[in-house]
């Protein structure tokens, strides 16, 4: 292929009117589930690239950021946590980072497209490499559903969704945070990624206070990513008690954890809780 072809994930259908460009150099995949549109692209700086439905899930240059922040600040605000659900995450880059935690003895991962995770192990073995591990355990379902049906069983749980349309939108509701408060054991910590600050705080303040109404305390932080529209990203933290996430973590584990991450280190975990004026005055 010519290097002349670029690929624009549009946000007309946000707020925004504007676009995020790559040039592609490669097509690799190309497959349409009942859920979504599937394609893997490359990019000789961006390297691999997947799409669902023409929105940038991740990019090997940069998918760090995200992983590292959904996962390790909530995992480590938790005493000892053994089992960890994460909802969504079919690329298989939440679960690499649930296991750098020694104490975790089981992760379940509920994606409701098993497609997903077949193009994750057939091109992106940097992330997918967690899929066999023992203490995974993979189920083909609708997270909604699942929370619903299990009760006190997880420490941890992780919200690795896509944006809140299709298949998501439930993700995001006070109805489905009920839910996920009451999967958790008394002591757990729910995580969502919850869009951009920057350019959806409408999204961000609706999401958050869905959280808030669940949770006995909620808490939002962020972080760049460089490929997610704007480049800021939010996650929203709710607790069973009232710890502070900002202050209330395992530093020693923390430490131990940055060795083996590329963005996570405990003063980052702090700074994230900062939030700019703009942000604090709507939340
Ligand atoms: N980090 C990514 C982002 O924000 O762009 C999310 C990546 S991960 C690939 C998102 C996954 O959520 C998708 O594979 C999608 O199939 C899954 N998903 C969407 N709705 C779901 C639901 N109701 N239950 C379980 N998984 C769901």
């Amino acid at each position: 292929m010519e290097k002349t072809h670029w690929f624009t994930e549009r946000f007309e259908s946000r707020d925004v009117v504007g676009g995020l460009s790559f040039r592609i150099d490669e097509i690799l995949f190309e497959a349409k589930t009942p859920y979504q549109r599937i394609r893997v692209l490359r990019n000789d700086f961006f390297g691999k690239v997947m799409l669902l439905d023409d929105i940038v899930m991740l990019t090997e240059k940069d998918e760090f950021y995200y992983h590292d922040m959904l996962m390790h600040v909530p995992l480590l605000c938790v005493d000892n946590p053994e089992k960890v659900l994460i909802i969504g995450g079919g690329d298989g880059g939440s679960i690499r980072e649930a296991l750098k935690h020694a104490c975790v003895k089981k992760v379940v991962l509920c994606e409701i497209d098993e497609a997903v995770i077949n193009a994750s192990r057939r091109f992106f073995p940097s992330l997918s490499s967690g899929f066999d591990d023992e203490r995974v355990e993979l189920f083909i379902g609708d997270g909604i559903e699942y929370v619903k049906a299990h009760k006190q069983e997880f420490d941890c749980i992780c919200i690795d969704s896509t944006d809140p349309v299709g298949p998501a939108i439930g993700l995001f509701t006070s109805e489905f945070y009920n839910d996920v408060c009451e999967c958790l054991t008394p002591g757990g910590v729910m995580c969502a990624q919850t869009e951009s600050p920057a350019w959806s705080l409408k999204n961000v303040v609706r999401i958050y206070g869905n959280i808030a109404k669940s949770f006995k305390s909620a808490h939002l932080y962020t972080a760049p990513s460089p490929c997610y529209p704007s480049g800021l990203w939010s996650y929203s933290i709710g607790l069973k008690s009232d710890k502070n996430p900002a202050k209330d973590f395992d530093r020693q584990r923390a430490r131990q954890i940055a060795k083996l991450c590329k963005y996570y280190n405990p003063e980052i975990h702090r700074s994230a809780f900062a939030l700019p004026n703009y942000i604090q005055e709507k939340l």
